[in-house]
């Protein structure tokens, strides 16, 4: 089941992105795994899975223990700069950095373990309440901000768009969260200004993600098949 999703969701993103005559493999499938067991990791990792995505920070731990720390996981939930020890060590990227606060803690813990992060910084570019990620017009302050950290590099934008049925609503979304990534590309403020990372794209849009200019897009559904409740 699980290794069939993935050949289908792999195919998928191919197929998106020779329609829209972008490079071969210039996406990355990130499986997002939350509320699944370690074993359910394990299947995807045999059909050739590598890259994961978790949102609870002590769920990650335990599944990243269980699996002797044979798993890159990206951190894309919510993270308390209180939490930013244990996240700084597991995780091989955190997707959701949209505060000082937190990525001043995140350097502090890195110092300590004398180790580089990769980051993103969440943008909230729908503006919407319920959702958490730096306003686009506030995102080039932050930027510049956690550039002058020694231990973090930022690797690009994550954004979560706001939620609608129909997966074209979440186009403009995308498409601004593009020209925000170019602008700050020109602008010089990444980590490698020639390799800009754009994290967008659920189970239901993340053919309309690539499109727009995804570099990676975060499924789970249709994936592993629907969460079971928390
Ligand atoms: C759960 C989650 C996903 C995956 O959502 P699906 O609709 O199951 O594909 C992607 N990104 C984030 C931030 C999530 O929390």
């Amino acid at each position: 089941m699980i290794s069939q999703n993935i050949d289908t969701v792999k195919r998928n993103i191919e197929t998106v992105v020779k329609n829209c005559n972008r490079q071969a493999g210039s996406v990355k499938l990130i499986a997002v795994s939350k509320r699944f067991s370690a074993d359910a990791i394990l299947k995807a990792q045999q059909a050739g899975q590598e890259l994961f995505g978790e949102n609870y920070l002590q769920e990650a731990i335990k599944k990243y223990e269980f699996l002797g720390g044979k798993v890159k996981f990206h951190f894309i939930g919510h993270l308390q700069s209180n939490k930013a020890k244990n996240a700084s060590r597991i995780f091989s990227m955190i997707e959701t950095v949209s505060s000082r606060k937190l990525a001043k803690s995140l350097n502090k813990h890195l110092l300590e373990f004398e180790k580089q992060l990769d980051i993103l910084v969440q943008v909230n570019i729908g503006k919407d309440e319920k959702k958490s990620g730096v306003y686009p017009e506030h995102t080039e302050e932050l930027l510049r901000d956690i550039n002058n950290l020694s231990n973090i590099r930022i690797r690009g934008l994550m954004t979560i768009t706001p939620y609608s049925s129909n997966p074209e609503d979440s186009r403009v979304y995308f498409k601004n969260m593009f020209l925000l990534s170019e602008e700050m590309k020109s602008k010089q403020l990444f980590y490698d200004n020639n390799k800009v990372e754009l994290s967008m794209g659920m189970s239901n849009d993340y053919h309309i993600a690539i499109e727009e200019g995804a570099t990676s897009v975060r499924v789970g559904t249709a994936i592993f098949g629907e969460r079971p409740p928390k």
